[in-house]
C-alpha cells in the first residue's frame, strides 16, 4: 500500500490517496476546533486517541454486523478505509439532553430520554451546519428515502452496540454524531470517526465531562480526559 497525494484537509483529519483507487488513508491531527472553525487549538494526542479509539469501535461495530469504511491500523494516526462518497448529513443520537438540544429547547442537561432521538444536519460549513428535517434531506437530493432509512436504523443500531459498550466500562454515552459514506458499489458504511470530539461521554459514577466539551468550555483537562477514555477502553 502506497500512500500518494493529499486529497483533502479537514478540521481533525488529512486524506490521502493510494495506488488502489478504491482506498484511502486518513491521517489523524491534534487540530482541535469548535463552534465551525471560530475557535482554534490543539489537543496533544488527540490524533493518536482518535485514531485507535475509532478504529476499535468500528471493528466492534463490525462483529455486530454494522458495515463500516474501516480497513487496516498502518500507524498511530494513520487508517486505511475504503473510498467513500460522504452523505452531507451529520446523524445526531441522543440518549441525554445536552449541548444545542437543551438550547435550542431551553432545557437543563442530563435529562435521560425514554427512548434515543435522531436528527439530522446539512453537512455545509458556510451554512454552519443547519438542523434540517428528513424531507428536506430527499428535497434537496442529499440521500434517497431508502438511504435514509438505512442511515437512521444504522444509527440507533450504533447506539446500541456503544451505550453498552461504554456503560462496560463506566461511560455513559450522552450523544454523538455518525457519518455515512457510500462505496464506488454503492453501499451505505459507517464512516468518519467515534472519538471523544464526536461523542458526549460522562464518567457514570460522577458525571465529570471526559470529551472535547472540556475543550469547547474551556474547562481545562482536556488532554486528561481523552487520555482517561483510552485507559477505559483499553486498560492502559
Ligand atoms: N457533534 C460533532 N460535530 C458537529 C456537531 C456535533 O461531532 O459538527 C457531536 C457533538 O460532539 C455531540 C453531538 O454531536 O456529541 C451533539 O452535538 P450538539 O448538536 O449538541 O452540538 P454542539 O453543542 O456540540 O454544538
Amino acid at each position: 500500500m502506497k500512500k500518494l497525494e493529499q486529497l483533502y484537509e479537514g478540521k481533525a483529519k488529512k486524506v490521502f490517496a493510494t495506488d488502489d483507487p478504491d482506498l484511502v488513508i486518513v491521517d489523524y491531527k491534534d487540530d482541535a476546533t469548535a463552534f465551525n472553525g471560530a475557535k482554534k487549538g490543539t489537543i496533544v494526542g488527540k490524533g493518536v486517541i482518535n485514531n485507535k479509539l475509532t478504529n476499535y469501535l468500528m471493528q466492534q461495530l463490525e462483529k455486530e454486523g454494522v458495515p463500516t469504511h474501516f480497513v487496516e491500523e498502518i500507524s498511530d494516526r494513520e487508517t486505511v478505509v475504503k473510498k467513500v462518497t460522504i452523505v452531507p448529513l451529520e446523524v445526531i443520537i441522543r440518549n441525554i439532553s445536552a449541548g444545542s438540544f437543551a438550547k435550542r429547547y431551553g432545557v437543563e442537561e442530563g435529562i435521560v430520554f425514554k427512548a434515543p432521538t435522531v436528527e439530522f444536519s446539512y453537512k455545509s460549513d458556510p451554512l454552519d451546519d443547519p438542523l434540517l428535517n428528513h424531507y428536506h434531506a430527499l428535497a434537496l437530493g442529499l440521500a434517497t428515502q431508502e438511504e435514509i432509512d438505512q442511515i437512521i436504523a444504522m444509527a440507533f443500531k450504533v447506539n446500541d452496540v456503544l451505550k453498552a459498550f461504554f456503560a462496560e466500562v463506566g461511560v455513559t454515552l450522552v450523544d454523538f454524531k455518525l457519518e455515512f459514506g457510500k462505496t464506488s458499489d454503492g453501499k451505505i458504511v459507517l464512516a468518519d470517526e467515534i472519538s471523544p470530539d464526536t461523542c458526549r461521554l460522562w464518567d457514570s459514577k460522577t458525571g465529570e465531562k471526559l470529551d472535547k466539551d472540556r475543550f469547547r468550555r474551556d474547562m481545562g483537562g482536556v488532554e486528561d480526559a481523552y487520555q482517561e477514555i483510552m485507559r477505559r477502553v483499553f486498560g492502559k
